[in-house]
């Protein structure tokens, strides 16, 4: 599915959400990455130690979720835009999910936004909390926004405006 679509299996997936547990205590990163291809920027980007050494370039990344506190610092670093950090502690029935957004214009900090699914598809409305584009994220800026807590591992990219239904 991945290498015709671009979109990941569920089986795919799987191996990559962090556990439950972890979720429950706050943010935490899920990297979608699936492909064996030389690139390491996201071991080189955690300063925590939560992306494991490669033995191989071409490893795909292991991570430490105990080590791992959301940051965030990762995920303006993956060229295959692939980080996310969630949060499923936000609030009662929010979670917060941080993502890559190379698109323009980008998002205000409090506008609502379409939220897209992997396929592009509109699952719902949230707000932008935080709009990371300084000189770290070098042209990757990272938006932070609020989902329904039911769609905090469907919600992987936003649309600003939207159509507002
Ligand atoms: S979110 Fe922060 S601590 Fe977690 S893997 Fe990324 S850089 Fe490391
Ligand atoms: S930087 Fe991104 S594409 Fe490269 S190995 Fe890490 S997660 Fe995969």
């Amino acid at each position: 599915m991945l290498k015709t679509c671009g979109i990941p299996t569920e089986e795919e997936l799987a191996s990559r959400i962090p556990p439950k547990d972890r979720r429950k205590k706050g943010p935490v990163v899920m990297i979608e990455c699936f492909q064996k291809i030389p690139c390491n920027p996201c071991f080189t980007a955690c300063k925590r130690g939560a992306i494991q050494k490669f033995e191989d370039i071409n490893d795909l990344p292991s991570i430490d979720f105990d080590k791992c506190n959301g940051c965030g610092l990762c995920i303006s670093k993956c060229p295959g835009l692939a980080i996310f950090v969630i949060d499923e502690t936000y609030s009662e029935d929010e979670a917060t999910v941080s993502l890559p957004f190379e698109f323009l214009p980008l998002p205000r900090e409090g506008e609502e936004v379409d939220l897209l699914d992997r396929s592009g598809k509109k699952v719902g409305r949230g707000r932008v909390l935080k709009v990371r584009n300084g000189k770290y994220e070098d042209r990757t800026p990272v938006i932070t926004v609020t989902v329904p807590k039911g769609l905090s591992m469907v919600v992987r990219n936003i649309r600003v405006g939207g159509d507002l239904r």
